[in-house]
């Protein structure tokens, strides 16, 4: 019987020093296998006389559920420790930092238009939108702008027919807003607009503009400079900003002026690439709406009068981000529309 006390204690030790699921299963083929110890024991059985076996079968068979017992309390443990295990091996770690979301930004330009949207919301004027396909009587004509007229030669456009086109300009919204509202008018036109201009650091074939138009009785020149210093002044964040009118010519206009500011890179001191040394940057064209486009759009121009005004998004966002070359507008290029964020 000792051979059975000595199989016992270390099959138990073998069992209890099990590390994995697989080591008692093979401990289970080696102790109660076909081949296995205890099984040869009872193979045995069969050596000894008729006395001795029920006893000696007893014992062997106390043996074997003891070991099976073990076998299976041993196993649940550990299937439970490569449960829980493999189970924390798959988890989710909610300490990792996550995963970082780009954030998108508004395009300068489109920053910019908000920018002077906001102003002239603030002062009083509607923001009005029209078709980018025009007509050449709205695009043209009825500004004053006849077939052989001089400045079609700027406004080459894409034509879809003969009288079919994309606007050159947004003032067309301006006459299609005269032709079907009455005075007092107060309007702001931003969009986009088409030129033959291959691209370069300062054209592009597609642009924007916004352009305003103010019309009502009494309203002179003095209102056209107080309305456009107050909002050069506001946009370029400079009370004392220095703005000059120059005399100028556009048809539809009467009298024209360019708009200038101080420099804003150079404050005027000149010596510099963005003002070409001469310490001015023009930034819009404007006018009293000439009396022959106000009668065309069925205005009474004895008892009205009105200004106009228009400038280009693409060339107020350059200076103000200090951008060099509009086609930065266009490409796309990630790392230059970022810096916007
Ligand atoms: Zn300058």
């Amino acid at each position: 019987m000792s051979d059975l006390d000595t199989l016992r204690a270390s099959a138990l030790s073998s069992i209890e020093a099990a590390a994995t699921t697989a080591d008692i299963e093979q401990l289970r083929v080696q102790l109660l296998g076909k081949k296995g110890a205890v099984t040869e024991l009872l193979k045995g059985l069969g050596k000894l006389s008729a006395e001795e076996r029920p006893a000696a079968g007893a014992a062997i068979n106390q043996l074997k559920e003891a070991i099976g017992d073990a076998l299976n309390r041993q196993k649940e443990a550990l299937s439970a420790a490569e449960a829980a295990s493999r189970s924390k091996a798959s988890a989710i770690d909610v300490t990792l930092p996550g995963r970082a979301v780009a954030r998108g930004a508004m395009h300068p330009v489109s920053r910019v238009l908000r920018r002077i949207e906001s102003f002239f919301t603030s002062v009083g004027y509607e923001v009005v939108e029209g078709p980018e396909i025009e007509d050449d009587y709205h695009n043209f004509e009825a500004l004053n702008i006849p077939a052989h007229h001089p400045a079609r030669a700027m406004h080459d456009t894409f034509y879809f027919s003969d009288s079919l086109l994309l606007r050159t300009h947004t003032s067309p919204v301006q006459v299609r807003t005269m032709e079907t509202r009455e005075p007092p008018i107060r309007v702001i036109c931003p969009g986009k607009t088409y030129r033959v201009d291959p691209p370069d650091p300062s054209h592009l074939p597609m642009f924007h503009q916004v352009e305003g138009l103010f019309i009502d009785e009494q309203c002179s020149f003095a209102d056209l400079k107080g309305t456009i210093i107050e909002f050069l002044r506001v946009f370029f964040e400079r009370d004392d900003l220095k703005v000059r009118f120059r005399p100028s010519y556009f048809p539809f206009t009467e009298p024209s002026a360019e708009v200038d500011v101080q420099c804003v890179h150079c404050l005027g001191e000149g010596h510099c690439r963005v003002c070409s040394s001469t310490g001015w940057l023009e930034v819009m064209g404007s006018g009293m709406v000439h009396p022959r486009v106000l009668e065309m759009s069925g205005i009474d121009s004895e008892k009205y009068t009105g200004f106009a005004f228009g400038m280009g998004p693409e060339r107020l966002a350059m200076l103000r981000y200090g951008v060099t070359d509009m086609r930065q507008f266009i490409e796309n290029d990630l790392r230059f529309l970022e810096q916007f964020q």
